[in-house]
């Protein structure tokens, strides 16, 4: 283990000191993007998904093959979340055989039929087999209309979970000192604020390096929660980090950094590059968002950002673009990847100039 953590660039303390952006990584790989391009776009660290690598390739596989560092061949930090927001999601909505109990779920994975049990310590124990830097203790998600009963519920669970998961992280493995990693909470308590409040002050009492938004962070209007999002903010110690998890929209980035969040992860990054949705400060409207399938494009030989560094930019033009899109060409969405990767580093890198304007 001490070999690969001397692989990491960074100081682990200084993880979310500064804002963040991690690109969702999920079974050790951005879609489309290698792990080179990946750091060409100075990229500091990345999200792996926990469920995925549990029923796709395994922890014992990826300790054995050096862990998660090694085997992507990436010196940035990793995250790694749970696991259960998938899980319990897939359960809740029988999508996913298996059932929920006071200990964690049990399920049985689509791929191959396999039973698994997910834990508050089994959580531990496959991120710390991942060899992640970032672990994130199991929590009680539930849908985004809960009912203040299961809200209670849920807030109750995820204490018990958190406060487990802390213990067994440093009975079994040293903790910090030991290991190296940070380890932090989720907060949940739905749309009632002072269960977000209880949760939040439970949570900080048995002590984590940062406090994840759990739940939902946008409503039915696809409007971020703002006033939960402060509530817990909020209430949370301000020399931890603040993850805003799933928040997408750059706009929206900086909007629950001005509530006091810093390290931040989408899908929706990579995602909409595939779908042809890039993002340009050339752009004058609020999103940045430039549709490259728009037949103004066909024949416009400007860059998709006339102020970005990145490969796309520097060697490709936006009718480029729009016309490989038309057949998918791969290299072309691998392209589009990176600059849209780049942007958000380049968004990130500019939220602090732009808090002090506002
Ligand atoms: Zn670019």
């Amino acid at each position: 283990m001490s070999k690969i953590i001397e692989k990491l660039k960074y100081n682990i303390e200084d993880f979310g000191k500064t804002q963040i952006f991690l690109p969702d990584a999920t079974r050790g790989a951005v879609r489309f993007v290698t792990t080179e391009q990946l750091k060409s776009t100075q990229t500091k660290g990345v999200v792996i998904n926990t469920l995925h690598l549990l029923i796709n390739i395994g922890p014992e596989k990826i300790m054995e093959l050096g862990g998660m560092h090694r085997f992507m061949n990436w010196d940035g930090y990793i995250l790694s979340d749970s696991g259960g927001f998938q899980v319990f999601s897939l359960l809740h909505s029988k999508k996913w055989q298996g059932k929920v109990d006071k200990d964690g779920a049990t399920f049985r994975a689509p791929i191959d039929g396999t039973v698994h049990r997910l834990t508050p310590e089994s959580s531990i124990d496959i991120q710390i087999a991942l060899d992640s830097d970032v672990l994130v203790v199991l929590d009680d998600c539930r849908s985004a209309d809960v009912t203040r009963s299961d809200a209670e519920l849920s807030v109750d669970r995820t204490l018990q979970w958190a406060y487990r998961a802390k213990n067994h992280f440093e009975k079994k493995y040293g903790g910090f000192a030991k290991t190296k990693k940070l380890i932090s909470a989720v907060v949940q308590g739905g749309s009632y604020d002072d269960l977000r409040i209880k949760c939040a002050q439970e949570l900080v009492k048995i002590g984590f390096d940062g406090y994840n938004f759990g739940g939902f962070v946008v409503d039915e209007k696809g409007e971020l929660v703002k006033d939960q999002l402060n509530v817990v903010a909020e209430n949370t110690p301000a020399d931890r980090f603040k993850y805003a998890m799933g928040i997408g929209k750059p706009e929206d980035i900086l909007e629950a950094y001005r509530l006091g969040y810093n390290v931040f992860d989408t899908v929706l990054v990579t995602r909409n590059a595939r779908h042809g949705t890039l993002y340009s400060f050339d752009k004058e409207d609020e999103n940045y968002a430039l549709r490259i399938k728009n037949s103004r494009y066909n024949k416009d030989l400007s860059p998709i950002d006339s102020t970005c560094d990145c490969d796309a930019c520097k060697n490709y033009s936006r009718a480029y673009f729009h016309n490989m899109l038309k057949s998918n060409e791969a290299s072309a969405v691998s392209l589009m990847s990176v600059h849209n990767l780049r942007f958000y580093q380049r968004w990130i890198e500019k939220i602090s100039e732009m808090e002090m304007k506002a």
